[in-house]
């Protein structure tokens, strides 16, 4: 009988395979009925990250609200959100300066050659540059305020355009004021909470059921588009962006790991391979939060009041890995078009891409409109983008495991350092 994580790694693999197999023999134009396997694709693929994506808003809420509420009546809240900030901060500090470091070293935009304008008419990046213009627009003081929902059920409903984090703002701020106020035990209102997450948890398990197909649709749809030719031009520098999500994953991760909680990493690497083998396929933290729950819980055992809310905060708040990507990307194209950044520019370059780790929805290409803010704002040529764009997808897989990973990291760190008993 093989075991989940098998089952997910045979759809990933077949997909990739039989993907690459299909883009150089079977073309869609001589093989029309391709159009009808691709079809049905989309459809499984479809299926399997709508039934992830619709217990999201439920989950985050009720997770959110419990974590904090539990934390709050403990007394224990203060504690764990500064800790849990600490660490964002660090990691997410850490891994931009791996970027800096390997991107100056290795310089993998010296040399690259192509079409300028092309490119300025990339219509990819002329998109990602029309939402950058509306959102300059923006008074800054709106960037407070919408942190703030008028309405949390509107929140709610657009939770996937953009308004996830003014959600989020509710349920800390609602699960706060409910450990000043409820007193009894076994409060019906709490205990609805409970159903509400062990029900979602419970729809995630059906989901899980239908992974292997779903991960092995999208794969395959993924590869059968792109090919391997996606790589050329830029394999170096993809390859300098996966050098440094291997170092912050195997190198940062294992000593704070091994340093602040003690724990062997490689164990728990190996406990956590079923939420990377998701956050890969779907290239979205917030799809892969309810994975990164449940295992937290099951099999990592954590404290479950510190994991919900450390994880259900971090989906959104720490990207250690779309960090370090902002960083490469940057620098990358800094390179490409001949631009040497000062010492103060690159300075930017670090604090920027730490925000935007904290800032970039946790969505598939999330991270590609504030990429664009930092080119502008160190005046790199945003357009330059269109250069990284073919790779973009497969670079956010791998940037979103990190992300996801990171999570759990710290997740880690907070309950070990906290002095809570595991979750027996
Ligand atoms: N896809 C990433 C995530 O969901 C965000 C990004 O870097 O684009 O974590």
């Amino acid at each position: 009988m093989m075991k989940q994580y098998q089952k997910l790694l045979l759809g990933f693999v077949l997909g990739v395979v039989l993907g690459l197999i299909g883009y150089y023999n079977l073309p869609q134009k001589a093989f029309p009925f391709m159009k009808t396997f691709t079809d049905f694709c989309t459809l499984t693929g479809a299926i399997f990250l709508r039934m992830i994506f619709m217990v999201v808003v439920p989950l985050l809420v009720s997770a959110l609200i419990l974590g904090v509420f539990e934390l709050g009546k403990g007394r224990g809240l203060g504690k764990v959100a500064t800790k849990s900030l600490t660490f964002t901060l660090l990691l997410s500090f850490m891994a931009v300066l791996i970027a800096i470091t390997l991107t100056n070293v290795l310089q993998p935009g010296v040399g690259v050659t192509f079409d300028k304008d092309a490119l300025a008419k990339n219509q990819g990046v002329l998109s990602i540059q029309k939402n950058v213009t509306a959102a300059a627009d923006k008074p800054w003081v709106s960037y407070i305020t919408d942190l703030i929902p008028q309405n949390p059920v509107d929140s709610a409903a657009r939770a996937f355009g953009g308004e996830i984090i003014a959600l989020m703002i509710f349920a800390l701020m609602f699960g706060y004021a409910l450990s000043m106020t409820v007193e009894e035990d076994n409060n019906p209102f709490i205990k609805m909470l409970e159903t509400i997450f062990n029900a979602s948890l419970r729809i995630i398990e059906w989901a899980m059921k239908l992974a292997p197909y779903g991960i092995f649709a999208i794969v395959f749809n993924t590869t059968y588009r792109l090919g391997a030719g996606f790589l050329q031009n830029v394999a170096y520098f993809a390859a300098v962006v996966v050098l440094g999500l291997l170092l912050q994953q195997f190198v940062v991760y294992a000593a704070c790991l091994k340093i602040f909680a003690k724990t062997n990493p490689w164990k728990f690497f190996k406990d956590c391979k079923e939420v990377y083998v998701y956050a890969f396929s779907t290239a979205s933290s917030n799809a892969t939060l309810p994975i990164a729950l449940e295992t937290a819980e099951k099999t990592l055992k954590m404290p479950p009041e510190i994991s919900r809310f450390v994880l259900t905060c971090g989906a959104s708040a720490n990207q250690n890995g779309t960090a370090l990507f902002e960083g490469v990307v940057v620098l990358f194209l800094a390179q490409v078009y001949g631009i040497n950044l000062s010492i103060e520019n690159q300075l930017v370059v670090v604090l920027m891409s730490v925000l935007a780790g904290v800032g970039t929805a946790g969505v598939p290409g999330g991270s590609l409109p504030l990429i664009a803010i930092l080119c502008i704002s160190v005046g790199v040529p945003a357009e330059g983008m269109g250069l990284i764009l073919g790779v973009d997808r497969f670079l956010d897989m791998c940037r979103t495991t990190l992300n996801v990973s990171g999570d759990l990291v710290i997740s880690k760190l907070v309950s070990a350092t906290a002095g809570e008993p595991e979750n027996k």
